[in-house]
């Protein structure tokens, strides 16, 4: 596959540390065995996330000179919310710090108008698929949140081009089983992060927001990615291909009502968030009365001006085609290296990562002993890279019975930050998996030496069995 070559050039370095493989055994004990208590000096190249690692630009950083930090009313703030209704036609924006303000402003709204307009009792939320803190926020307000992915996402080595799609049958009966009443949102997440950074496409955004309306529920899109949906709509999806990136976007995005986004993915920012609604006052109101405690007044919800400004400028920079060609470009070009040199993946590869499929690496290894984790583990021993395990360590235990669960794929996710990165870089990271397969029949699972009773793949500690 063809290198596409990065569409900028580098102004300002950041030396990042050279280790000895003894240096990289020293920390990774010091850690636990766990990659998530590293310190960041100790990674040569860190795959944990994309969010917030992606490099600004000499136009954002400028823009960070242009802040104007007023308590109230900021220029900042306007030019935010011009940018977000150039591109979703949204007309009212309420910032936050992140992707998870957003949600903890909307969704306590969402869940009261589902109650006193819409006449429903036991609030339910149902996405193609739920990021972690969005369940989270519906879960600590009463809520319930299910997920209805098509099928495909769970077969990894089938291509499918629309992985991250709603099976659409299973969300009219989901509808159906629990009431419509009972629906506080649907929420369409782009692309799906859960499957795989993998896309929705534009006739089934359509079609749920169709379904959607049908039945009088709200549709959320939650945005952290959807420059890179865009894309793939533009690349794989019948009658778009002569569109531009605004156009598509701007379609996609009238299949919503409204949107939650966590900027410190596709937006280029290292922190920020938005909750944007098309034209519904009420439910502004609602959810400005919430932000002012939660995030900080309206026009700053968390935000420093300097933050909104950068985010203002990222908006059009992480929509632009040049840029998420070779964005795009560069995440498949790793996950075909892995394939040519016989590695299995998550295939065609998402937007932002290429997820290894560590259960068929290491079939020796059961999901009890985290399969996931011990390819991490060996990775970053081989060769100084940090990725993050996704599977039957993140899902955790059932909260009845105690027992560990399992996880229908164990996945060791290499995240790609955005600018941050050359094609140089991904070389070195397919190489070096490559030659950790050669190997891997030695690898052995894992036990908890220290396991917290929540969240616990962030603090846990491991022994090597
Ligand atoms: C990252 C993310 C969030 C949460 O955003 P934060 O900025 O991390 O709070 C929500 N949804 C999706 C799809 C995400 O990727």
């Amino acid at each position: 596959m063809k290198r596409i070559p990065e569409p900028f050039r580098i102004k300002m370095v950041e030396p990042i540390k050279m280790t000895t493989w003894d240096d990289r055994v020293e920390a990774l004990n010091q850690a636990g065995l766990n990659p998530f208590l590293l310190r960041s000096d100790d990674v040569y190249i860190d795959l944990l996330t994309d969010s917030g690692t992606g490099a600004m630009s000499d136009n954002q950083w400028a823009g960070l000179m242009m802040g104007d930090e007023s308590y109230a009313g900021s220029r900042n703030y306007y030019n935010l919310c011009a940018a977000v209704e150039h591109f979703f036609g949204y007309k009212l924006t309420v910032p936050a710090h992140q992707g998870r303000g957003a949600e903890q402003i909307l969704f306590p709204a969402l869940i009261e108008r589902m109650q006193t307009v819409r006449g429903g009792k036991d609030p339910i939320f149902i996405s193609n698929y739920h990021f972690d803190t969005t369940a989270g926020h519906i879960e600590l307000n009463g809520g319930k949140a299910i997920n209805v992915v098509d099928k495909h996402a769970f077969d990894t080595t089938t291509p499918y081009d629309w992985k991250g799609n709603f099976d659409l049958e299973l969300l009219e009966s989901t509808i159906a089983k629990y009431g419509a009443e009972n629906i506080c949102a649907i929420i369409t997440t782009v692309t799906c992060n859960s499957s795989g950074g993998q896309p929705v496409s534009m006739a089934n955004m359509r079609a749920a927001y169709e379904i959607a309306s049908k039945n009088d529920i709200p549709v959320v899109i939650d945005s952290a990615r959807y420059c890179e949906n865009a894309y793939f709509i533009k690349q794989r999806e019948a009658g778009y291909q002569n569109k531009s990136i605004l156009e598509i976007i701007r379609e996609m995005y009238q299949y919503g009502d409204m949107l939650t986004m966590s900027a410190k993915k596709d937006p280029l920012v290292n922190i920020g968030g938005l909750c944007c609604i098309r034209d519904h006052e009420e439910l502004f109101q609602a959810v400005r009365i919430r932000c002012v405690p939660m995030e900080g007044f309206v026009t700053y919800g968390g935000m420093a001006g300097r933050d909104m400004e950068a985010l203002a400028r990222g908006l059009y920079e992480g929509a632009d085609e040049d840029y998420l060609h070779y964005r795009i470009s560069q995440v498949a070009y790793l996950g075909e290296r892995l394939r040519e040199g016989g590695v299995p993946i998550q295939y065609p590869t998402g937007g932002h990562a290429v997820f290894v499929d560590a259960a068929k690496v290491l079939p020796h290894i059961p999901a009890q002993e985290f399969p996931g984790q011990v390819l991490c583990n060996a990775l970053y021993l081989e060769a100084g890279i940090r990725a993050v395990e996704i599977g039957s360590l993140l899902l955790g235990r059932d909260p009845e019975t105690g027992e560990q669960k399992e996880s229908e794929l164990e996945l060791m996710r290499l995240t790609i930050p955005r600018r941050v990165y050359t094609n140089d870089h991904m070389d070195y990271i397919a190489d070096a998996i490559i030659a950790l397969k050669q190997r891997a029949h030695a690898l052995k699972g894992l036990t908890f030496d220290y396991e917290p009773p929540v969240l616990r793949h962030f603090t846990a500690r491991f022994k090597s069995k």
